[in-house]
């Protein structure tokens, strides 16, 4: 079977559902509160504390903070990687808690920070595994064998929008940091889901692979509908790409808005306790963070 591009694109398109909850929220986040340890004696540490929040269908919602303040383990919840001890999490209006986990593979894609690599699969059969929740009663044991000309020309879409067509061939095992990045980024857009959730997706990546990625995210949510869930360190990526951002302080909600509204002096010092310049980014007017030519080492021993 022979599709041409185009009609692989449509086919893409097809999958992601395009317009399917289009109007609705993809979560909706009611007092959530996670740990990792069990409590002792009612002293629990709480990772996220009470966390209740939106994400519309169709945005690109950012979440920043500082190290710690459960920025992964909130992703993690939304891909129901992690169980919430309190709260609710509801998925295009269904309870997470109770939807069966391929249901969720088909609908959200997590892109983690690091995968450790273990087996010696190639990059062409990573991206492969994408199309994989697609198949139900598939036999994985069996191993490949399972998929279709469509799911190989969506799995090639995907290697060519991630700049890796000419990696296909090769191990995952021998690939650098950023190419094992884009790899999990392709595996994921072969998964045409309707939710995307990326922690740190361009930590690795050199400059014009950055770039690459932040086009992707932004060309999938304006062409096709995606809601994307990304956690940066960030904040000038956060501020250039997100349509709103959630700063997280110490595991609770410390605002919430557009990134005029969060990336702003006095919320940057009484979540990072520093102070920063931040002027418009001369094309898209957005805030822009800088760090001060002079910092004053007392400045930086106040915060040790
Ligand atoms: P961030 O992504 O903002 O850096 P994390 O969600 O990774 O924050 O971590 C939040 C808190 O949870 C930190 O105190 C961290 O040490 C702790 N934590 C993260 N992962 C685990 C784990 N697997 N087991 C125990 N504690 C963890």
């Amino acid at each position: 079977m022979s599709l041409s591009p185009e009609h692989a694109h449509s086919m893409i398109d097809k999958a992601l559902g395009l317009g399917v909850g289009a109007s609705r929220r993809a979560y909706q986040v009611r007092a959530l509160r996670f740990h990792y340890h069990p409590q002792r004696r009612g002293a629990a540490t709480w990772v996220l504390d009470g966390l209740t929040f939106d994400v519309e269908a169709g945005e690109i919602l950012g979440i920043v903070g500082p190290n710690g303040s459960g920025k992964t383990s909130l992703l993690k919840l939304l891909a129901k990687v992690l169980r919430p001890h309190a709260g609710d999490l509801a998925l295009f209006g269904r309870d997470l808690g109770t939807m069966p986990h391929d249901e969720v593979a088909r609908t959200v894609a997590f892109v983690p920070q690091e995968s450790p690599q273990v087996f010696s699969v190639t990059v062409m059969e990573t991206v492969l595994l994408g199309r994989y929740p697609h198949h139900q009663g598939a036999m994985w044991s069996a191993g490949f064998g399972w998929e279709s000309a469509e799911d190989v020309l969506i799995a090639e879409q995907a290697m060519q929008a991630t700049d890796l067509t000419h990696l296909a061939s090769r191990s995952v095992m021998d690939l650098s940091g950023g190419e094992r990045q884009r790899c999990m980024m392709a595996r994921a857009l072969a998964q045409a889901p309707q939710v995307l959730l990326l922690d740190e997706p361009t930590a690795f990546l050199d400059l014009q692979h950055q770039m690459e990625i932040c086009a992707i995210v932004r060309r999938l949510k304006e062409e096709r509908g995606l809601t994307v869930v990304l956690v940066s360190h960030d904040l000038n990526l956060a501020s250039q790409y997100c349509d709103r951002i959630l700063m997280l302080k110490a595991g609770e909600l410390f605002r919430l808005g557009s990134p005029h509204d969060v990336i702003d002096v006095a919320v940057l010092r009484a979540v990072y306790g520093c102070d920063v310049l931040i002027d418009r980014h001369p094309e898209s007017g957005m805030p822009r963070v800088t760090m001060p030519s002079y910092i004053s080492t007392k400045t930086v021993r106040d915060h040790l």
